[in-house]
C-alpha cells in the first residue's frame, strides 16, 4: 500500500497557485502529476476546514463551525481511522491540529515535538505562530517546514504524514489576495516542494498538495466568493482518478487519502475521488 504525504497550502486560492506554482504546474505540464480545481465546505474557514478534510464531513455535521470553537475532534478521521488499523501517522503542522488530533493540554514549552502513539497523530513537530501580525509573521520558513517532514519520514516511516504550512494565508491576511507579497508567499512554498517532493517519492510516498481555503482581496475569507471556496489539488501518485476537468469536492478528500492507504473510510464520510 502507498504512504501518502498531504500538503495543506493554508490560504492558497486556486487561481495563486495556477499562476505561481511552476514546479507544481511544470509537473503537471510534464505529465509527472496531476490537477484538479477544488470546491471547499463553508464556512471557508481553516479550523473548520481542516476538520472537513480530515472527517469528509461539512462544519455543520462535525461541529467546528469558526475558528472560535475549536476543540478536539469527536468523528472518525483520518488520524484516528488510520491508527486504528495499525498505521502511523505523523504531521508537520500548527498548533490547531495539536487540539484537534492530540487532545492533550498544550504545553507552551514542550508540545512543539510530540511523540506518543496513543494518540491519533502519533508523531510531530507543531508550531504555535504566537504574536502572529501585521509587524512580524512569525511563520516558519517553508523549506524547514519541508526538513522535518522530511526527517519524521525517515525516521518514523509514517503511513500519512500531513504538512501545513500557513504562511500564505497570514500574507494574504496582512497584504490581501491581490498582492505581491501573498502571490511571492505563494511562489516561496512551491519553491521549498521542488526540492522536497522528489525525496518523498522516493522514500515511496505519494504526494497531494492543496488547500483549506483561499483569500480575497479585502484580505479575508469564510464566505462564499469562488476566489475564497476555489483550491487546487496536486496529485503526484498512481491512481488515475476523474478527468482533468472535473471539480473536486473538499469533502471527498478525507476518504481518498484512506483509499490510498488501504484503510476502509468511515460510512459517514463523502465518497472519495481517488
Ligand atoms: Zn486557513
Amino acid at each position: 500500500m502507498p504512504k501518502v504525504i498531504l500538503v495543506i497550502m493554508d490560504g492558497t486560492g486556486y487561481d495563486a497557485a495556477v499562476t505561481q506554482c511552476g514546479y507544481l504546474e511544470g509537473a503537471v505540464e510534464l505529465g509527472r502529476a496531476r490537477r484538479w480545481k477544488m470546491q471547499t465546505a463553508t464556512p471557508s474557514l481553516s479550523g473548520p476546514m481542516y476538520e472537513t478534510m480530515h472527517t469528509g464531513l461539512w462544519p455543520h455535521e462535525h461541529g467546528i463551525t469558526s475558528n472560535e470553537s475549536m476543540r478536539a475532534s469527536e468523528r472518525p478521521n483520518v488520524f484516528s481511522l488510520s491508527r486504528a488499523a495499525g498505521k502511523v501517522t505523523a504531521a508537520v503542522a500548527q498548533e490547531y491540529y495539536h487540539r484537534l488530533y492530540v487532545d492533550r493540554p498544550w504545553d507552551r514549552l514542550r508540545s512543539i515535538e510530540h511523540h506518543d502513539t496513543d494518540t491519533d497523530i502519533q508523531h510531530a513537530r507543531f508550531y504555535s505562530m504566537e504574536g502572529y501580525g501585521a509587524i512580524n509573521a512569525v511563520a516558519p520558513a517553508e523549506i524547514d517546514l519541508c526538513a522535518q517532514v522530511t526527517l519524521l519520514a525517515e525516521r518514523h516511516a509514517p503511513d500519512y504524514l500531513l504538512l501545513h504550512s500557513c504562511s500564505a494565508d497570514t500574507l494574504g491576511h496582512t497584504y490581501g489576495g491581490d498582492s505581491a507579497q501573498y502571490r511571492y508567499q505563494v511562489w516561496m512554498i512551491d519553491n521549498a516542494l521542488s526540492r522536497a517532493i522528489p525525496t518523498w517519492l522516493e522514500l515511496g510516498y505519494e504526494v497531494m498538495v492543496t488547500a483549506d481555503h483561499g483569500m480575497n482581496a479585502e484580505r479575508h475569507h469564510g464566505g462564499m466568493e469562488p476566489i475564497m471556496r476555489e483550491v487546487p489539488f496536486y496529485y503526484f501518485g498512481a491512481a488515475s482518478g476523474p478527468d482533468a476537468g472535473e471539480l473536486l469536492s473538499q469533502l471527498g478528500l478525507a476518504a481518498t487519502i484512506l483509499n490510498r492507504l488501504g484503510v476502509a473510510p468511515a460510512s459517514e464520510m463523502r465518497p472519495a475521488f481517488l
